[in-house]
C-alpha cells in the first residue's frame, strides 16, 4: 500500500472509531456546525489546529496560509473573518504564530523569493515597524522568536481593524480576539495576553469603522 492509498484506510478506521466512540457522531456533525472558536495559524504541517487545541471536528472554524498573515487585501481571510463572526458566531478569534516558522524566517533574509515577495512583505513591514526593538537583540535566534511574536500581535491588530470584529463586539460583546504562539520544542501554547478591549480602544481612534466611540 503506497503512502497515499494509506490516507484511504485510515479515514475508514477513523471513520469506525468515531461510531464506536459515539454513534450520532456523523449525525450531529452533518446536521450543522457552532463552534465558539476562530483559528488563524500558519500552514506548516507540524502546527494542527485541532491536535494542539484537543478539539474536535466541529469545535473550531479554522484558516491557515503561510505565516498566518491577516491581510485586509486578502479575499480569504477577508471571507472566513466575515463568516465566521456574522453567520457562525464564534465567540474567540485565535491568531497563533509558532517558533520556528519558515515564512517569518523567509522574510528575514534579503533575497528575492518569487511570488513569495509580496506575501512576506507584511512581515518585512512587521520588522520595520519594530526595527529599534528587533535591532537590539543580539541573538539571532532571540530575534526570530521575537519577530515571530510581533507578527502576531500585528495579525491580531489586523483582525481588530475589521468592521465585523468591531460591529459585532459593540453590538453584542463579541468576538474577543487573541494572539498566540506555539512552541514546537515543547508542544506548549503561549499566550501572549494582548490586552483585546485596550487594542480595539487605540485601533478606533483611526480605524473606527462602527460610526460610534467605543468606551
Ligand atoms: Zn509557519
Amino acid at each position: 500500500m503506497t503512502p497515499y492509498e494509506q490516507l484511504f484506510q485510515n479515514n475508514r478506521l477513523w471513520a469506525e472509531e468515531q461510531l464506536r466512540a459515539d454513534p450520532d457522531f456523523f449525525n450531529r456533525l452533518a446536521r450543522e456546525q457552532r463552534p465558539d472558536f476562530l483559528y488563524i495559524g500558519c500552514s506548516d504541517s507540524r502546527v494542527p489546529a485541532n491536535q494542539i487545541m484537543g478539539l474536535s471536528p466541529g469545535d473550531v472554524f479554522v484558516h491557515r496560509n503561510v505565516a498566518n498573515l491577516v491581510n485586509n487585501v486578502d479575499l480569504n481571510v477577508m471571507s472566513v473573518i466575515n463568516y465566521g463572526v456574522k453567520h457562525l458566531d464564534v465567540k474567540h478569534i485565535i491568531v497563533c504564530g509558532h517558533y520556528g516558522c519558515g515564512g517569518v524566517k523567509a522574510a528575514m533574509q534579503p533575497r528575492d523569493l518569487g511570488i513569495l515577495n509580496p506575501w512576506l512583505r507584511n512581515i518585512r513591514d512587521v520588522y520595520r515597524m519594530h526595527k529599534a526593538e528587533l535591532d537590539s537583540l543580539e541573538d539571532e535566534a532571540r530575534r526570530y522568536d521575537r519577530l515571530v511574536e510581533l507578527n502576531v500581535t500585528e495579525q491580531y491588530t489586523n483582525i481588530i481593524k475589521t468592521a465585523a470584529v468591531q460591529q459585532s463586539f459593540l453590538a453584542r460583546g463579541y468576538p474577543t480576539v487573541h494572539g498566540w504562539v506555539f512552541d514546537l520544542r515543547n508542544g506548549l501554547i503561549k499566550d501572549l495576553n494582548l490586552d483585546f478591549r485596550e487594542t480595539l480602544r487605540n485601533i478606533q481612534e483611526v480605524y473606527d469603522l462602527t460610526g460610534t466611540v467605543w468606551r
